[in-house]
């Protein structure tokens, strides 16, 4: 077995963990990533990357190669029901999640970095400083990251995810083929609709529908376009679906998993889904995950490895913005989902007549990555 004694063992080779291995990489840090997975893979969907994502990407020297393949909307355009009501000026990067994955991953190895893939983490040891992995082999590195995501095994060293709260929401999502340049709201009293270019010639349609039902949450678990229609304003179907009747769509319950304390314990530290679960609302996750990792990374090189010191500033620097987030994003959704028609009229005027809408993300997108760090 390897000697990863000096080694940050990261477990997870997703968004957060790849462009944390990119940063130590720079730095000249030992790292080592496991992926359950056997390959780096995402499920077609895409993702919206606001100005605080494309920041660290910038500083990973990623983006030019993300922008270049990826779509770049200018308005952010807002109906309820069918009347337009809000064209705001953006300026965020659309694109599909394998690209971003592929992009960070091929820019990590070109380091020299290494991910060993089907090491699926059965258990952490805080004692020992283990990690098992299901295929029984046995590291034990000087530090751990737990990046594995919303159903974190790592997290569950520090919290208990049992207490999961279904949030009354449930998410549709497919690939649609066509061509989309702005990034498209749809609001309706019982379902949000976010639609956006990821290619020239495909887009991501994304539904968020209230429902007290809850539905698993799982990303591969497939819906029918009829249980969609059935779910959807008529006109919005048509919209969408005349012309990709034949698309997979996937459908699953969002789910509000208990505060976390501290981002942190003994020999482990959470970044990413794995620290902070959010609810997807605001599109902030994989932007947050992307902040996590620049400044965790750039702690353990500014404190030379000293794990107690960055820990204890990571946590400081990131639990008041990530929980600011998070209540945000759930109130976005009972923004978007208003059903009494004063509320309605009064959130529409918000949005036609003032710049509530920048200036509920001004806060999110032109935060200072570099604040608090003192770099
Ligand atoms: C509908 C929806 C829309 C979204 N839209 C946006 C958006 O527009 N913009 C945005 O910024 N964010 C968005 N997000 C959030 C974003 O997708 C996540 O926050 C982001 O992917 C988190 O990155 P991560 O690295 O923490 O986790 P992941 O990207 O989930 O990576 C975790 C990795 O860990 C691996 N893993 C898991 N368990 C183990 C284990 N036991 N052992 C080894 N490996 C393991 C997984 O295979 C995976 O590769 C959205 C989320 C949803 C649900």
């Amino acid at each position: 077995m390897k000697d990863i004694s000096k080694h940050i063992a990261i477990v997870g080779a997703g968004i957060s963990g790849l462009a944390l291995g990119i940063i130590l990489k720079k730095n000249n840090i030992p790292c080592l990533i496991f992926e359950k997975s056997k390959k780096i893979s995402e499920y077609g969907a895409g993702i919206s990357l606001s100005p605080n994502g494309l920041r660290v990407l910038k500083d990973l020297d990623v983006f030019n190669n993300i922008k270049t393949k990826s779509c770049n909307p200018r308005n952010a355009i807002f109906f309820s029901r069918s009347n337009q009501i809000a064209n705001t000026p953006i300026n965020v990067i659309t694109t599909s999640r394998d690209l971003l994955h592929k992009i960070l991953y091929e820019k990590y190895i070109s380091m020299d970095g290494d991910v060993l893939f089907n090491h699926e983490l059965s258990d952490l040891s805080l004692d020992s400083k283990s990690l098992n992995f299901t295929n029984k082999k046995i590291y034990k590195p000087f530090h751990t990251i737990g990046a594995d995501g919303i159903r974190s095994k790592c997290r569950q060293k520090i919290s208990n995810d049992e207490d999961l709260i279904y949030s009354g929401y449930s998410v549709w999502r497919s690939i649609l083929f066509g061509n989309q340049k702005d990034i498209i709201f749809h609001l309706d009293k019982n379902v949000h609709i976010v639609s956006y270019p990821i290619s020239e010639n495909k887009i991501s349609f994304v539904a968020v529908i209230k429902k007290s039902k809850a539905l698993k949450e799982s990303w591969k678990f497939k819906g029918s376009l009829d249980d969609l229609s059935k779910e959807l304003p008529s006109k919005l179907m048509q919209k969408y679906f005349l012309d990709n009747n034949s698309s997979e769509i996937f459908k699953w319950g969002v789910f509000i998993r208990p505060k976390i304390k501290d981002l942190y314990i003994e020999n482990l530290t959470l970044i990413g889904d794995a620290a902070h679960p959010i609810v997807p609302f605001l599109g902030q996750g994989g932007c947050l995950a992307l902040e996590d990792a620049y400044i965790f990374g750039n702690l353990i090189n500014l404190y030379k490895n000293d794990i107690i010191k960055s820990q204890t500033k990571y946590n400081h620097i990131r639990l008041k913005r990530v929980r600011k987030i998070h209540k945000m994003s759930l109130n976005q959704a009972k923004f978007n989902h208003l059903g009494n028609p004063l509320a309605i009229f009064l959130r529409n005027s918000l949005m036609k007549y003032t710049n509530i809408v920048s200036l509920r993300t001004r806060g999110i997108w032109n935060y200072d990555i570099t604040e608090g760090l003192g770099i």
